[in-house]
């Protein structure tokens, strides 16, 4: 039980006087609860990564399908690409806005990760021979230089290389990156004109404004497809191709 939970204003007061804490037990407890909550975020996001990359021939066998699929294409892929700069620190690909109190979260699209990955730059072949993506990369913003790595989807090994231009890394990252956050705010935008529609529609039609607001007919894209499902769904996909030609 924390000490100061449901104390009374003349507690308060008296706490106050004899020289209250910075931080208040509620806040103390909010903050350990982030805390808690920021662990948990790293560790589901180090298994999404081990299990993407582990898949990565499923996935780029299945690539015009995923971008073609618009669940697919928007899968939150922040995580699976890291950079880092002297001087410039990691590279932010999941923003986080404050929108009237409300916090809304940008991610990097599984589909602009794909789009930095037809770039040269984010290309490197294995000695095996197949063509593979850099995932990682670390470098100077003063010298220019980097080191960066890959996995190679069909042997697994890792392909190392060094000192391909690191603003160019950056660079096509934060553009990629700048087009998802237009795309959030255009089919913000998008949503709110066809709630508007939506709504006078309904008036006209005779329902009440006082049961049916603008805000109820505002619509979201529905249900989040997970990584997860989308790995399971490719993989039943290409299990039932295989029976079938069997
Ligand atoms: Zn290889």
């Amino acid at each position: 039980m924390a000490e100061h939970e449901n104390e009374s204003f003349a507690e308060f007061c008296a706490r106050q006087k004899a020289g209250l804490q910075l931080i208040s037990e509620a806040e103390q407890q909010e903050n350990d609860y982030k805390k808690t909550l920021k662990e948990a975020r790293e560790n589901r996001f180090e298994r999404k990564y081990q299990l993407f990359y582990d898949n990565l021939d499923l996935i780029l066998r299945n690539k015009e399908e995923i971008l073609a699929t618009p669940r697919y294409a928007n899968i939150d892929a922040h995580y699976l690409l890291k950079g880092c700069g002297l001087y410039v620190g990691h590279l932010n690909t999941a923003r986080q806005f404050n929108i009237a109190g409300n916090v809304i979260i940008i991610n990097l699209r599984l589909a602009s990760l794909f789009k930095i990955w037809e770039t040269d730059q984010f290309r490197v072949q294995c000695e095996c021979g197949t063509p593979t993506f850099i995932r990682g990369f670390a470098g100077s913003p003063l010298s220019g230089g980097s080191q960066a790595s890959a996995i190679c989807p069909k042997c697994k090994k890792i392909v190392r290389v060094d000192n391909r231009s690191f603003g160019a890394y950056c660079g096509i990252v934060n553009a990629a990156y700048a087009e998802d956050i237009e795309m959030f705010a255009k089919d913000l935008m998008t949503k709110w004109t066809l709630a508007e529609v939506e709504y006078e529609k309904k008036i006209a039609q005779g329902k009440s404004a006082r049961w049916f607001t603008m805000g109820d007919a505002f619509k979201d894209d529905g249900e989040i497809c997970e990584l997860e499902t989308m790995i399971n769904e490719l993989r039943l996909k290409e299990f039932d191709a295989s029976a079938s030609i069997e």
